[in-house]
């Protein structure tokens, strides 16, 4: 699944090669996505002029001269801008035609994702009021987390993963930043002192920066718009690293599960946990 650093990565791409361009028309193939896309969204946005693509934690907003549109990737959910006519695959649900000939191919085998039009700024939608600080931001920071925490027995890796509370953290980045931290993935979020809550923020934000400059992180399929992997992946401490050697110690990294997610930890590095 998509987390902040790959979304950016897209997001990236879109931007540069579609900003300023003209829709001719969209063709929708299928729109039996995780919320059907509007019918008639070729006439609604025919003619329109993309102003400004941007992203609020995993969603990617295309600002243009006729309402907005919110791409969300959902699990398996990809974009690739081509330039001529590609064949069609089983899963290429939409195509948004550019005038100058550039053509955005949504394509998603598990339909997770969506494609949402509003005639109203993207920000304002619904989806995206509930979500909690972008990390990258200072409004993520660990006062306030740690208020955020205070009492709270669940995990600090579920917590982090909770896009109320931040937005865009998903299993890999919060399992490298508690690695980052020395945080034991299981400690009750409520247990970290306010010290332990600032290197974790830091950790957060550190992480998060070395992916979105690294394109991300591919371990299957994902690509960027221009079909690129990204390269994160050999940075990885833990994440999917279970029994390979820890890179600062030479402990053998350990898997459990938190919550039904796959979690990795160094016991040797990671050894806080009330
Ligand atoms: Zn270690």
């Amino acid at each position: 699944m998509p987390e902040l650093p790959e979304v950016e990565a897209v997001r990236l791409g879109l931007s540069s090669l579609l900003t300023e361009q003209t829709i001719e028309k969209i063709i929708v193939r299928n729109e039996h996505l995780r919320w059907p896309v509007l019918p008639h969204l070729s006439k609604r946005m025919q003619g329109a002029k993309i102003l400004e693509i941007k992203r609020r934690g995993k969603y990617i907003l295309l600002h243009s001269t006729q309402g907005d549109l919110i791409l969300h990737l959902g699990m398996s959910g990809r974009v690739l801008v081509c330039q001529e006519k590609r064949e069609l695959g089983p899963h290429d649900h939409i195509d948004i035609i550019f005038k100058n000939g550039l053509i955005l191919r949504y394509s998603d085998p598990r339909r997770f994702g969506s494609l949402i039009w509003t005639p109203n700024p993207a920000e304002k939608h619904e989806l995206l009021s509930h979500i909690g600080p972008e990390p990258l931001t200072s409004q993520f920071n660990a006062k306030q987390s740690q208020k955020l925490a205070q009492g709270r027995k669940q995990a600090i890796k579920s917590f982090l993963m909770d896009a109320h509370i931040v937005a865009g953290i998903g299993n890999i980045y919060a399992n490298e930043a508690l690695f980052l931290a020395g945080i034991h993935p299981s400690t009750p979020a409520g247990k970290l002192t306010t010290n332990q809550m600032e290197i974790l923020v830091r950790s957060c934000k550190q992480v998060l920066r070395k992916a979105i400059k690294a394109g991300g992180t591919t371990l299957k399929d994902f690509q960027n718009a221009l079909g690129d992997p990204g390269q994160f992946s050999q940075q990885l401490y833990v994440y999917g690293q279970t029994d390979k050697p820890c890179r600062r110690c030479n402990t053998s990294i350990q898997r459990l599960t938190i919550n039904q997610r796959a979690s990795f930890y160094c016991p040797q590095c990671q050894n806080f946990r009330k």
